[in-house]
């Protein structure tokens, strides 16, 4: 017989080898291959003795009873879906490690005292309606009308989708409003390289930064590049340059602040001209709602002295603003003491990514464990978490469920 960790490894593998297409790992929203995981795995959670349910968007959901079923249930899962060209980890390890606690349990002939609900997500990625979370939203509330009119590349609404596929036969809502659920905890890869470095196989998650978009414009003047000396010049290029720079040094002086400025463009991009205008994206991010807007009155104070100087116009336009969302206190703490017991690490670090717990706290307290992912690799398909990475996991996560009080 297969232990935990075998069967989670072998599950990973399996559900990696479903794709949309033969050349690479995909699965977005309702789409042949998350289907056919979606199925896999109802059939694993069906071998546990999970009662087993998918709501018409795709996501599923398996209950562990419980020794009273009728109170309360503590909510686990991960979605399923996946970028273009994915690692095998990001979401499938979720599920998979809570699957494989709970069969460490079972096997132990334990019961818990409530109902565990799994759920898979058919949707936290968007690839396909670049829309985010569409699993973990739909369980909160219906989607609204603007939502389900989203079209994808090939014009098909995500309302279409969801009614054209054959999944919504048999389909049963699943839903839960605001105080409904003892709490959501989920297990993800970290994505990032700060457990790598530090040595640690796992962490706590002690919230999800909050994000701030912009869209910068400086506007100097086009002039000749041979012709305009030194001094004369209003070169919207530098003055990006400048503000970059400054931007960089900024978050560098404040972590866990990061700021990115990931796409530029000139005006009018020729090697023979001054640049009049240089457009560029700021992505800010930070765990802490006041600290991230104190970064942008920062941030703005020093672009508009930098545009100043250099007799540039400053355009400041905000694009997306998400706030931050904080793990909760006590479900986080008992988090931390599994994690201690098993790996002796106190180790709690905020995460830079969205999660579905982003969606998960506007009904029920949240909290998320990390699992330690190779070079930070993730959306790639050289993402990894090692065996012993991912048994730590499932260990942690079974340490959590063994301490539930009734
Ligand atoms: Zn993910």
């Amino acid at each position: 017989m297969l232990t935990s960790l075998q069967s989670a490894l072998s599950r990973i593998d399996q559900l990696s080898r479903i794709s949309d297409s033969p050349l690479y790992l995909v699965r977005t929203f309702l789409s042949p291959a998350n289907l056919a995981a979606a199925s896999l795995i109802s059939e694993w959670m069906r071998d546990l003795g999970m009662e087993v349910s998918h709501a018409a968007d795709g996501t599923v959901r398996g209950i562990l009873a419980g020794a009273n079923p009728s109170a309360a249930p503590l909510l686990l899962g991960s979605h399923l879906d996946t970028v273009i060209d994915a690692g095998s980890y990001d979401g499938a390890l979720g599920i998979i490690a809570a699957l494989a606690a709970l069969e460490e349990i079972l096997a132990e002939n334990r019961t818990l005292p409530y109902p565990i609900h799994l759920l898979a997500f058919s949707d936290e990625e968007g690839i396909r309606f670049q829309t985010t979370y569409l699993g973990s939203r739909s369980i909160i509330g219906p989607l609204d009308a603007e939502t389900l009119a989203i079209k994808d590349a090939q014009g098909i609404s995500i309302s279409a989708a969801i009614s054209g596929t054959g999944w919504h036969e048999n389909a049963t809502p699943i839903h839960y409003s605001l105080g409904e659920c003892r709490g959501y905890i989920e297990l993800h890869i970290e994505q990032g390289r700060v457990l790598e470095e530090a040595a640690e196989p796992a962490c706590v998650v002690s919230g999800i930064a909050g994000q701030s978009r912009l869209c910068i414009t400086l506007t100097g003047r086009a002039d000749h590049a041979g012709t305009t000396p030194m001094a004369l010049r209003h070169d919207a290029l530098t003055g990006a340059a400048e503000c970059i720079l400054a931007a960089e040094s900024l978050a560098q002086s404040k972590p866990p602040l990061v700021i990115t400025v990931g796409k530029i463009q000139i005006h009018p991009g020729a090697s023979n001209s001054i640049p009049q205008s240089a457009t560029f994206t700021i992505d800010l991010r930070h765990p802490l709602d006041c600290s991230r807007d104190n970064a942008l009155a920062e941030l703005y104070l020093q672009f508009s002295k930098i545009a100043t100087r250099r007799g540039l116009a400053l355009e400041w336009i905000p694009v997306q603003e998400n706030p931050a969302t904080p793990c909760d206190p006590t479900l986080t703490n008992q988090l931390l003491h599994s994690l201690t017991a098993v790996t002796g690490s106190t180790a709690l670090l905020p995460s830079g990514a969205g999660h579905d717990g982003v969606i998960l706290s506007k009904i029920c307290p949240i909290a998320m464990l990390f699992i330690r992912c190779r070079d930070g690799l993730s959306h790639h398909p050289d993402e990894y978490a090692s065996p012993a990475d991912i048994g730590c996991g499932i260990a942690i996560l079974s340490h959590f469920l063994k301490s539930l009080e009734p």
